[in-house]
Formats: C-alpha cells, structure tokens, sequence
C-alpha cells in the first residue's frame, strides 16, 4: 500500500513479518501455551493486557519495511529514532532530482508552544514566491555545478534541506508505535505527522495487526496517563471527597497547577489540540 504525502512525497509498505499471532505465539512461549488454539477474546484480551501493562517486547517479534520519499528537513528529524534500521539515496553516487517541498501556505512561530507554529496572519502569497524562487536558484546552481564537472558530492552542498531524499527503513512494531506517540502528537511538526499519519492509515488497513494497533490507539494514543497530585484531583472529583483541597494542587504543581489540571481535563476529554 503506498500513500502519497505533502507535495512529491510517499510511504509505502514494502514488506512485513508477523501479526498479532506472533506477538500472541511470543507472550505465550512464556507459559509453554503458544502452540494452543484460544478464542478470539482471549487473544484480544491478551494483547490489550500486554498494552496496558507495557509488555512491549512481544511486539518486537512483527518488523516492518518502508521505502518513504520526504524532503531533507523531515528525514533528519526521522532518523532521530535510532531503532529503525536506513538505506538512503546516496547525494555521493546519483544526481538528485531536485525536488522541492513548496508548503501550501507559511505558517507564523507559535505564541505559547516554542515548537508548534500558528496559522500566518498576514498574506503570505509574496513570501511563498520568495520561497519558491530560493528553490529556483538553488536548483539552477546545483545544476550548473553539475554540468561544470563538480563532483555530485560537491555540487549538493548548495541544496537546501527542502529537496527531497528518500529512504527504506525497517523497524519492529514496537518502536513503530513508539514513533507514532511522538510523531502524530500536536507538539510534532506538521511536516513529519503527515507522514506518521499516512504509516497509521497503513497499519489500520493491515487486518492482521488489528488487534494490536486498536489496543494501542485506546491505551496509548488516545488514552491518558495521570500524575499522582491528578489522581488526587479525579479522586477528590468522584469521591467529593475532602482529600481534595485545591491548596495541595497549588503547592504541588505550582500557582499554574490548576490550570494545568483543567487542560489535562480538556484534553482527555476532549480531544488533542
Ligand atoms: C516534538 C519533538 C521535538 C524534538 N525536538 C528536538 C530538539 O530540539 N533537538 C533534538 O536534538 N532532538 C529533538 N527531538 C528528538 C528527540 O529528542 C528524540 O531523539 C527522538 O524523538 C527519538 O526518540 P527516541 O530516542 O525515544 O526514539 P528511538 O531513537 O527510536 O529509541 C526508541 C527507544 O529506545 C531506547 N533507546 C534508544 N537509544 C537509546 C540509548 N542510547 N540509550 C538508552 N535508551 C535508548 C529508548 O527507550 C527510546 O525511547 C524532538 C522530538 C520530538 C518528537
């Protein structure tokens, strides 16, 4: 299944070993009962088990392979998880064919998030042309490098870091999922989740993983983990119980801790932004 991304990108599934089965067979060698037929809600069981209780290593047993096509700046930010294993186009050994992420419209720095951006306020018509004749140059220049002689290796030091590159890449699911925590998250730049948005809309269309990628969205990606002063707070909440005073949440999160306490609230319940 291959799905296209931004401008000119990609990712498509090249191969994968194993299912949910493997993961079960790899729980079960435990307990000698791999080899045993069990029902569909024991196996679904299981996997929400090991999920839930961060059992993790049963899922290293599924691996999969990825040949994904992305500009520069959003590959440096994948290969920052160390786990997957990557054979990239070589810039050395082939003349690249220069293609450009041209972003459908800019983005200003973000007012409270230091690492999201916000919708650009003013018309960003004439700096997207600026941006796009920057590419222009670029590529005119990397070209005339080209033909003068220059060594590929040399000629694409004046390629900026929004040319395309393309990679296979192999992972084992549970560093899969691990990556779509971190990468579909709203702190993620926009440029890197669509591409962890297209790997889980191919693992969603995988029926032999089903098991494992539902757990994981209602665990993980869209469940909540809650610190011991929150607990104290959603216990004093149903409990109407007086353990919950709203001078210890003060002292233990700091003047900003309710605050902090009504945003986990709007974020679990409502959703991730
Ligand atoms: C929103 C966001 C912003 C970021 N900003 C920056 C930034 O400004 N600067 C920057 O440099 N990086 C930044 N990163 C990258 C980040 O610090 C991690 O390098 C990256 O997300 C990979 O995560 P990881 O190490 O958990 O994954 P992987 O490298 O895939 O590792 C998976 C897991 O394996 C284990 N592991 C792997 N290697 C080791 C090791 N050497 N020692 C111990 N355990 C290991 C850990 O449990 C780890 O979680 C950012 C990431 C995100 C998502």
């Amino acid at each position: 299944m291959k799905l296209n991304v931004l401008d000119h990108g990609s990712v498509e599934l090249i191969d994968f070993m194993g299912s949910d089965l493997r993961v079960l067979q790899a729980a079960r060698v435990s307990t000698a009962s791999h080899r045993e037929i069990k029902t569909e809600a024991q196996n679904k069981g299981l996997i929400n088990y090991l999920v839930a209780n961060k059992h993790w290593s049963p899922f290293e047993q599924v691996c999969l392979t990825f040949h994904v096509k992305l500009p520069i700046f959003v590959a440096r930010q994948w290969m920052r998880h160390r786990t997957w294993s990557y054979n990239e186009i070589s810039a050395r050994y082939t003349k690249l064919e220069t293609e450009f992420y041209e972003p459908v419209g800019l983005r200003a720095p973000g007012l409270t998030n230091h690492q999201g951006s916000v919708n650009f306020a003013g018309d960003d018509a004439e700096l997207l042309g600026y941006l796009k004749r920057s590419f222009v140059k670029a590529d005119t220049r990397y070209k005339k490098l080209i033909s003068g002689n220059v060594a590929n290796e040399l000629a694409r030091v004046v390629l900026p870091v929004g040319v395309y590159t393309e990679f296979y890449c192999t992972v084992n699911l549970r560093n899969l999922l691990h990556f779509l925590e971190l990468r579909l998250h709203t702190h993620a730049q926009y440029e890197i989740r669509v591409y962890a948005d297209a790997i889980l809309s191919i693992l969603e269309n995988q029926i032999e993983l089903s098991y494992t990628i539902n757990a994981w969205k209602s665990l993980v990606l869209n469940g909540r983990t809650m610190s011991e002063p929150e607990l104290a707070f959603v216990r004093g909440i149903l409990l109407n119980s007086s353990d919950f005073n709203k001078d210890v949440i003060t002292a233990e999160l700091g003047p900003k801790g309710l605050d902090r306490m009504a945003d986990v609230f709007r974020i679990a319940f409502k959703d991730r932004a």
